[in-house]
């Protein structure tokens, strides 16, 4: 074909396949097409049917960016996956909360303006003992709005071995610097004692924060206090203990504190994720002393770092299910935590027998700065390397490793049904 060979914009529009959609879009569609063709003429290569190939375009420039993605990497709390699935208790929430008006902001017995913090308080007390809670956006924000609340031009005493960089950026020095504390390190990196924290208190002093060093580990030569230690010289200098606790599951996942555990032992202020090892939405929950909890409330910031109705929707529905002990590990990220291998190598030889790949036991993690030293036993099926960029651009894409020439589909990740879908990919993507 030769460039004078292709139609026209109006010649291909007036294709009775192509009559009747959006005329902006499926002019734009036919321009960006006619393009390519125009380029492929010059290499040298046959352009291919041009009114496929709008029908084509115009259907991927329909597609949403955001898309539901199989998550094959054996990583639980993938950071870039959206982190924690939602429980169908949570989903069902939103869609109940969304699809209408609420009483968010609206107090039903009383006919006034109500507060969106009251919803989720009464089941975050039961659930952690605190006198008090509340719900921002992240626990980036949540950490960022206490050192605000109470530390704002005053100092915070923080160990070396704690100032941590989560991920993406998010250091603990610097989000105490934007609250307008001050930062006063004790310590080593991989020694602090209780003594060093005493030292360091003075009359600029307004908090000691702990923080949980969530995606590493300080192994050999180290030493920190216990938090009831820390929590004594706190108390003895009459000063809030925040406890940073970062992924915040409530109960059984490893050596992961509570923070049931945190207030217990002495904490004032506990922080900690939705969406890490609790398995609910994107959501920072702060739980403790009520006097604290109310200045944190009436922090100018606190209305620029609330939670939306649909977030606190999904965690309700999220915590109800940690509320009761027979659902307790039903949010998708405890279940997958907690299956037993038997059933996941079922899983991958399923997978194996639909598409002709070999079972190989793998290594899952659970990610997203949480138990980083865990090594959840796994199954994954292998198959073709070449397959791994096409299961990534298909639909539903599916995201897996590759290593050793090989792409591992695992499937700690996946449900049975999510497997049967892969299964599907993998056929698609050979074709
Ligand atoms: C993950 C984490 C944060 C940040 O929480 P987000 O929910 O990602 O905003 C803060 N502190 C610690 C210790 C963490 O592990």
């Amino acid at each position: 074909m030769r460039l004078r060979d292709l139609p026209s914009v109006d010649e291909v529009l007036r294709d009775e396949r192509l009559v009747g959609l959006p005329r902006g879009l499926a002019v734009d569609a036919t321009r960006r097409v006619l393009e390519l063709a125009r380029t492929a003429i010059r290499d040298g290569a046959a352009p291919g049917p041009i009114v496929e190939a709008v029908l084509d375009e115009l259907e991927s420039s329909r597609r949403p960016s955001l898309r539901r993605v199989l998550n094959a990497t054996g990583v639980l709390v993938h950071t870039n996956l959206g982190r924690a699935p939602l429980a169908d208790e949570a989903l069902a929430r939103v869609v109940e909360v969304g699809s209408g008006y609420s009483n968010l902001e609206y107090d039903l017995e009383r006919g006034e303006r109500g507060s969106r913090q009251d919803h989720l308080a009464p089941l975050l007390r039961r659930l952690t003992g605190a006198e008090a809670a509340l719900v921002v956006n992240n626990n980036a924000a949540a950490v960022l709005l206490a050192l605000a609340a109470l530390g704002e031009g005053r100092e915070v005493v923080v160990s070396r071995g704690e100032l941590i960089e989560i991920g993406d950026g998010f250091r603990i020095p610097d989000v105490l610097a934007r609250s307008g504390a001050r930062l006063v390190e004790v310590g080593t990196t991989n020694r602090t004692r209780a003594t060093d924290y005493e030292r360091a208190i003075g009359p600029e002093t307004a908090l000691l924060l702990r923080v949980h060093q969530s995606n590493f580990r300080v192994v050999g030569f180290s030493e920190r206090p216990r938090l009831d230690e820390l929590a004594e010289v706190a108390r003895a200098h009459d000063l809030p203990l925040v406890d940073d606790l970062g992924s915040g599951s409530l109960g059984g996942v490893g050596d992961e504190p509570t923070p049931a555990e945190s207030l217990r032992a002495g904490a004032d202020l506990v922080c900690f994720s939705g969406d890490k090892l609790l398995g609910g939405p994107q959501a920072g929950i702060v739980v403790g002393r009520a006097d604290l909890v109310q200045q944190l409330r009436r922090h100018p910031l606190q209305r620029a770092l609330r939670a939306d109705k649909l977030t606190l929707a999904a965690l309700e529905g999220t915590l109800g299910l940690a509320f009761d002990p027979t659902t307790r590990d039903q949010a998708p990220v405890l279940r997958m935590l907690h299956e037993p291998l038997e059933v996941i190598l079922a899983r991958a030889e399923r997978l194996a027998e639909r598409v002709g790949g070999e079972v190989e036991e793998t290594v899952a993690r659970v990610g997203g700065g949480a138990l980083p030293l865990a090594e959840l036993p796994s199954a994954a099926c292998a198959v073709e390397e070449s397959l791994a960029q096409r299961l990534r651009t298909g639909n539903p894409p599916v995201v897996a490793l590759v290593r050793d020439g090989r792409t591992l589909l695992d499937c700690r990740t996946l449900t049975d049904a999510e497997a049967e879908e892969v299964a599907a990919a993998v056929v698609a993507a050979r074709a």
